[in-house]
């Protein structure tokens, strides 16, 4: 990408900094193209396609039918409750801990789990995880990446531990919001034995440090290949059987449970109310990928909702232009205090990730060099 060469697709408004995005020949991105071929599926075949999928799993010894890598969000929450009351499927739901809970994230979970389910939840030893964000915020700005590698490994570490054969993921991101589909299969069948890409790209072996030794990177260490090819362990999409609309799933949940929104009728950075809520360093988060690719939570928010046809583009442009790239300053105190770094390093920090060619400074000010049109 060349400066002043940013393209946004025209259906949506995800620009081509966006990583993993493709645009075709049109100036369409692939997760509008992907949100056009979902119209086309026969949804009733697929629903029968997954009811003889899942048959061989019932009454599996642990008692457990599947596990669902749960954050007790609107999506994760939405298959989990159709599995169980919809499939009778029985899952055990795995979370990981935000880095910083939230109560509303906190109040949404118990109310899922008030409808009966067994529940693990994952608390990774603080000191590591603090020092692991510390230093991913610094390098790479992004506190989470650590976080990523252990929502990744729990549900594996769990299905050995428990032998359950099935895991149930909740959306096919790189279909869903764009991304490198390798084939159809993909889309439905997630390959547990790529250890790189469910790593994260990364070796946590490579995050060792006087603070953190071998011993404390058990919660991010994907189980062993060999291993994992051995436990035959079938992971699956839900998003390939049936339609999936984050929106939706929201409606979804809210007619189930009462299911707490953001304070203030939106998150900072979008204006949504419904999604990422339970993670105090999410708004950072967004906010570093504004900071590195030029669009922040507000496009990726708006973007799913004109390729599900909630908005048209030109409401998106409109609330994409009010409020994306927000400051995050609802919760940069705890974020800081976690990282523990002062507002001035956490400045320098950000500007030694904003990408220069799509920034420009005019009268001190940081400016995007193409503006979302
Ligand atoms: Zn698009």
């Amino acid at each position: 990408m060349l400066r002043n060469t940013i393209q946004f697709c025209k259906t949506c408004l995800t620009p081509n900094s966006r990583p993993r995005t493709i645009f075709n020949n049109k100036g369409i991105c692939n997760a509008c193209t992907n949100a056009k071929e979902k119209k086309q599926i026969d949804w009733d075949a697929r629903k029968i396609e997954f009811e003889k999928i899942i048959e061989p799993f019932r009454n599996n010894s642990s008692g457990y039918d599947c596990i669902v890598p749960w954050s007790g969000g609107k999506d994760s929450s939405y298959v989990a409750y159709r599995l169980k009351f919809d499939f009778n499927l029985n899952p055990l739901l795995v979370t990981v801990s935000p880095l910083i809970p939230t109560e509303i994230g906190m109040h949404n979970r118990n109310e899922i789990l008030k409808l009966g389910f067994d529940h693990i939840f994952i608390k990774p030893n603080e000191v590591t995880s603090r020092s692991l964000s510390k230093r991913f915020f610094k390098e790479r700005g992004n506190p989470k990446m650590h976080w990523d590698a252990a929502v990744s490994c729990a549900p594996m570490q769990v299905a050995l531990n428990y032998n359950i054969k099935l895991i149930f993921y909740a959306e096919h991101g790189d279909s869903e919001y764009g991304g490198r589909v390798l084939s159809e299969e993909s889309k439905k069948i997630r390959d547990v034995t790529e250890v790189l890409e469910n790593c994260i790209g990364d070796d946590p072996k490579n995050w060792l440090s006087n603070e953190v030794s071998f011993k404390n990177l058990s919660p991010y260490i994907y189980p062993n290949v060999d291993e994992l090819r051995e436990s035959d362990i079938t992971a699956l999409y839900f998003s390939y059987f049936f339609f999936w609309d984050v929106v939706e799933n929201y409606n979804f949940i809210k007619s189930k449970v009462n299911f707490k929104l953001a304070l203030k009728n939106r998150t900072e950075g979008t204006f949504t109310n419904f999604d990422s809520l339970d993670d105090k360093i999410d708004d950072l988060y967004y906010y570093m990928q504004f900071i590195k690719f030029g669009f922040g939570r507000c496009v990726r928010d708006a973007s799913r909702h004109i390729q599900n046809s909630h908005l048209t583009r030109d409401e998106g442009l409109r609330l994409a232009q009010k409020y994306d790239g927000e400051f995050p300053s609802r919760y940069i105190k705890e974020a800081l205090d976690y990282l523990s770094i002062s507002r001035k390093e956490f400045e320098e920090i950000v500007d030694l990730h904003r990408n220069l060619e799509i920034w420009c400074k005019s009268n001190k000010n940081w400016e995007l060099i193409t503006k979302i049109r």
